[in-house]
């Protein structure tokens, strides 16, 4: 390894649903960006990859199409009409007291969008494709990393040194980034997982999304394009694994129990996922020339599907900071302009999470 490093404005690490849309927002605002992540493009769109997908805030889809994202992903958006919310136990009819939240209440805009996150993925990938400004290093990883007082300089496993004025870990809920710069977490976990997987049904579901608390947790039938609906299903981590293991018809029988009737006769298609579920809040968001966006700043609870929304409220602010400082003049990693982004950034974030 020697040479002279390849120099950009910023380089982020992770490539994801967070990462992808900051690089673009960057590019827009004149930096130069690079983008590392683990992964090589081709399997994270597998749709074998990942089974979730994610309600997107009207607020989210606005910023996604500012960026030319939007675009490339509008015939997977299910829009979300109505969210209705209520309990119950497994086998039996839900309790007839409920919270129905129906957009026509608010204006003529739904509620926000169901998008599977592979094709969001996808989408992703096409913006990046048609702008400049952003260099996408994957499959690599980064090595080491040194602050500098001028700058960053990050050596990547390929061998290629890189120097930016600020490194961003974007790299998810184990964010090698936070962990190298020190920054302490608080959280913990809630011993539960979330099933998820999707259901076709024979009655069109409307655009509803459904809460249905059981006394296991959270089981939400989520609209997808078409008759399908994606389930995120909260189960003590033993049940969880028991039910991944079972055979289709024992796994279609138990969705069944818990569905029920409402949506006419439904089966479980294609592959079941579980995900392990914490909350994790970052002590800190930025040291000198580092900052944290998305998973890797804050883990929250799917319940709320709020997660993803808050990482594009971080990639907003960030770039908003960055932009406004580099007008100005000023050094875009110190860590004065840094704070501007943590102080805007965390109580939204510790606010939700703790909701
Ligand atoms: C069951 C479930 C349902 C959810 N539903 C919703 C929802 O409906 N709405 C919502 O808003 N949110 C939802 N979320 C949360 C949402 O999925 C996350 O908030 C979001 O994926 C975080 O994106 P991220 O880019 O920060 O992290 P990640 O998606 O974890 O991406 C991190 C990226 O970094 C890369 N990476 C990892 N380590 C490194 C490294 N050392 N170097 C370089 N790259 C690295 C990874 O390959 C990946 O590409 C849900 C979460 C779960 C578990």
């Amino acid at each position: 390894m020697s040479g002279d490093p390849t120099k950009f404005d910023v380089i982020i690490a992770g490539g994801g649903l967070a990462g992808l849309p900051l690089a673009l927002a960057l590019a827009q605002g004149g930096f130069q960006v690079a983008v590392v992540d683990v992964l090589d493009p081709a399997v994270d769109v597998d749709p074998e990859f990942d089974g979730r997908v994610s309600s997107i805030a009207e607020a989210s889809l606005r910023m996604l199409a500012g960026l030319g994202v939007a675009q490339h992903m509008q015939e997977h958006l299910q829009p979300i009409n109505d969210i209705v919310v209520t309990d119950g136990r497994p086998g039996e009819t839900a309790a007839p007291l409920f919270l129905h939240f129906d957009h026509t209440e608010i204006g003529d805009a739904p509620l926000g969008a169901m998008v599977e996150n592979r094709h969001m993925r996808v989408a992703l990938r096409k913006a990046l494709a048609n702008s400049e400004g952003v260099t996408l290093m994957a499959p690599d990883r980064i090595v080491s990393f040194d602050v500098a007082p001028s700058h960053v300089s990050v050596t990547l496993a390929s061998g290629i040194l890189l120097a930016g004025a600020l490194l961003v870990g974007a790299d998810g809920r184990r964010s090698q980034i936070r962990q190298q710069s020190d920054i302490q977490t608080v959280g913990w976990s809630y011993g539960q997982s979330g099933i998820v997987t999707t259901v076709e049904h024979a009655l069109p579901h409307d655009g509803v999304a459904q809460e249905y608390f059981l006394p296991s947790g959270p089981f939400a039938v989520l609209p997808m394009v078409g008759n399908r609906s994606s389930l995120v299903w909260t189960e003590e981590t033993e049940l969880a694994e028991a039910l991944l293991g079972l055979d289709d018809e024992g796994f279609a029988a138990e969705c069944a129990k818990r569905f029920g009737p409402y949506l006419g006769e439904m089966k479980p298609v294609g592959p079941r996922w579980s995900y392990p579920l914490s909350l994790q809040l970052a002590r800190d968001y930025v040291r000198p020339r580092i900052a944290l966006v998305g998973d890797a700043a804050h883990g929250i609870h799917p319940l709320a599907g709020q997660g993803l929304n808050l990482g594009l409220r971080d990639v907003a602010a960030l770039a908003d900071v960055l932009v406004d400082a580099q007008r100005v003049g000023l050094d875009i990693g110190a860590l004065v302009t840094l704070h501007r982004y943590e102080r805007w950034r965390r109580f939204d974030n510790v606010s939700l999470a703790v909701a």
